[in-house]
């Protein structure tokens, strides 16, 4: 589990590097806020996609099942700072079908740790494929990169977005395009 006082230690580091009075009453609780913090903010790393997708549902149908707009919010990185917008799953189901909150717990679960959106959005489709063995999976991830906008280049509003093909999507132009209409609507 997480070091708490570690984090506690680090966090005294750092505001006394900035040049801040660590006892003044508005700091005095601050590292430890932000020890518990962590506990929610990089949670995802203590948790495991298998744990959500494992429970699934017999589908005789194959068609596209999508779960849109997942809002999410991660820490990049490189400068943990949060980067946060909306995650789109789709997947063609094998026989087999998974919760559908059980998609925006697998989103979470890859949210809530230092990251980087393209790994993000790999991690995501790969857990798709691996624990719910499905024809293809396409994850499509939108978002705003406060690395990028509070410094930086400084570009207020700017997203990334970023796509992952897995199976049956990597090889149909029509489904990723059937995927795309669909996240429009
Ligand atoms: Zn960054």
């Amino acid at each position: 589990m997480m070091d708490k006082e570690k984090i506690e230690a680090g966090v005294r580091l750092i505001l006394e590097g900035i040049g801040e009075d660590v006892n003044r009453p508005g700091l005095v609780e601050t590292p430890s806020r932000i020890a518990r913090m962590c506990e929610e903010v990089y949670g995802g790393m203590y948790q495991s996609a298998e744990t959500h997708l494992s429970k699934q549902f017999d589908v005789a149908n194959s068609d596209m099942v999508l779960e849109k707009d997942i809002t999410f919010f991660s820490m990049c990185e490189h400068h943990l700072l949060p980067f946060f917008g909306k995650a789109h799953v789709a997947y063609i189901p094998d026989g087999k079908v998974a919760g559908l909150s059980k998609l925006a717990r697998t989103v979470e679960v890859f949210a809530r740790r230092a990251q980087l959106q393209e790994q993000m959005c790999v991690q995501i489709a790969d857990a798709m494929a691996e624990y719910l063995h499905p024809k293809g999976v396409m994850v499509m991830i939108e978002a705003e990169h406060t690395c990028m906008t509070m410094r930086g280049v400084k570009k207020p509003g700017s997203r990334t977005v970023t796509t992952v093909t897995r199976g049956v999507f990597a090889e149909d132009a029509n489904l990723r395009e059937m995927f795309m209409q669909m996240v429009k609507l």
